[in-house]
């Protein structure tokens, strides 16, 4: 079996060679290593090996590993945040990439703490639409754009999604290609944008292809997960 090191060091590969192969700039896309489900030992052999952004889905589970957390780190919340688990991310994370509803990012806004850097944020759009996903639909994200770019503490950076999987690369590219248009939408109404938060572990590719800032690998570094994928309270 690969160690975290040399499975990071092949999306990294991945990264560099699919930034070259779409004529994107070297080093604009950035990994953020989805450490869900694994220990704080796996987190620090990570950061070992040069990673620095991580992304935790489950808020107990985020203050828990975070707070354990023996060095600095950029940690990035990209799960389903309940409005009144939100003051737990306001005062540990650097990023959220799951905001859909005004109510929550007031609630993150009033929860940031001053002596911190304002919360980056993006925007969850439900771009397949998907019954069961979380995020909100493309026709609502203009108006949350400009409400959330008018509170205090937060920082709105871009818009982040999950397409439905497939394994078809057209179909993969073509989805992503919905969030960038849908983010340039966004920009030519006036809002400022740099970040563009899509591909997983299956289709960072497609989403490089079509202009992610942000790619979020989980399994291609950590190994397949086993525990289920719903909040835990533990
Ligand atoms: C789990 C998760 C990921 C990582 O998915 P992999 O397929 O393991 O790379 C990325 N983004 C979100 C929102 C996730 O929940």
């Amino acid at each position: 079996m690969a160690t975290i090191r040399e499975r990071l060091n092949r999306v990294r590969q991945q990264i560099n060679a699919s930034e070259k192969r779409y004529g994107r700039q070297h080093g604009s896309v950035t990994l953020l290593a989805v450490s869900k489900t694994w220990p704080l030992a796996d987190v620090l052999a990570a950061a070992k090996a040069g990673q620095h952004c991580f992304g935790e889905n489950y808020v107990q589970e985020a203050a828990t590993k975070i707070d354990a957390c023996p060095i600095e780190l950029e940690w990035h919340f990209i799960g389903h945040i309940q409005s009144n688990k939100s003051r737990d991310i306001a005062n540990r994370c650097a990023w959220v990439h799951s905001v859909d509803r005004l109510k929550l990012a007031r609630r993150l806004s009033e929860q940031r703490p001053q002596h911190l850097a304002p919360l980056n944020i993006c925007l969850q759009v439900n771009i397949s639409g998907e019954r069961s996903k979380s995020g909100l639909s493309p026709g609502q994200a203009l108006a949350l754009a400009h409400q959330v770019s008018e509170l205090p503490n937060l920082r709105l950076r871009g818009l982040m999604a999950i397409p439905a999987p497939t394994v078809d690369f057209n179909q993969q590219r073509a989805t992503f290609r919905r969030v960038r248009e849908l983010q340039q939408r966004l920009i030519n109404q006036g809002i400022a944008l740099d970040t563009l938060s899509m591909g997983m572990s299956g289709d960072l590719e497609a989403a490089i292809a079509e202009g992610a800032t942000m790619v979020r690998v989980g399994t291609a570094i950590f190994g397949r997960r086993h525990y289920p994928q719903t909040e835990r309270t533990a």
